[in-house]
């Protein structure tokens, strides 16, 4: 996520849902789009672009739909969802209100895998619009194929040191940016929730010393 997009890069009906000058037109173009542009198109039963608040200021950015996303056409309904609308909650934030999620791809991938490389570089564009739109001040990355997609490794350096801290990208100048536990590894390795419930911790008092 660095230069502006170069719309004439795309083909015309993909140039029709990034060249949206407000949010609101770009979600509802893009969950109406037949997309292609990489296999992930052949399994889903819709494409999933956000759920949440575009006016927050907050952006949540996961991996994938999941079973229950990729049926509801709505991002992290799932179970990993609802645990991270309970940790939201428990530190007084709400998931609808206060915060814009979505996903590095917006297909469900087969078995839930991890997207490929190329799969996340075919939809790449479409978070790189929501982040030109939304314009977050703050921008929370769930789990490693968030960050590895988003920050080239001499940017975001190892991620084992990186979870839980706040950290800047010189080409997102008052962005701030923290890697969280993807609610999914929590859910397969609850030891880890107390460690993600104290980065939640720290990311909420920070948010809220600035006004929220
Ligand atoms: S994952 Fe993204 S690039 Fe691939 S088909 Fe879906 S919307 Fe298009």
């Amino acid at each position: 996520v660095t230069e502006p997009l170069q719309l004439g890069l795309f083909g015309d009906s993909r140039r029709h849902v990034l060249n949206t000058p407000d949010y609101p037109e770009f979600r509802e173009r893009l969950a109406a789009f037949d997309c292609r542009a990489c296999g992930l198109w052949q399994g889903r039963t819709r494409l999933v672009v956000d759920r949440g608040n575009p006016g927050a200021g907050l952006l949540v950015v996961g991996e994938a739909p999941g079973e229950q996303e990729d049926l509801q056409g709505l991002a992290f309904v799932g179970r990993a969802g609802r645990l991270l609308d309970d940790l939201m909650a428990s530190a007084g934030l709400d998931t609808r209100r206060e915060m814009l999620i979505t996903n590095v791809v917006k297909c469900r991938p087969p078995q839930n895998r991890v997207p490929s490389p190329e799969e996340a570089r075919a939809c790449l564009p479409f978070l790189r619009r929501q982040m030109e739109l939304v314009r977050p001040s703050c921008v929370l990355l769930l789990g490693a194929t968030a960050a590895r997609h988003l920050f080239p490794l001499s940017v975001i350096g190892p991620l084992r040191d990186r979870v839980g801290t706040f950290f800047e990208d010189p080409d997102h100048p008052g962005v701030r940016f923290m890697l969280l536990y993807h609610p999914a590894y929590l859910l397969r390795d609850p030891r880890k929730k107390k460690d993600a419930w104290e980065h939640v911790l720290r990311f909420r008092d920070w948010w809220l010393s600035r006004g929220g």
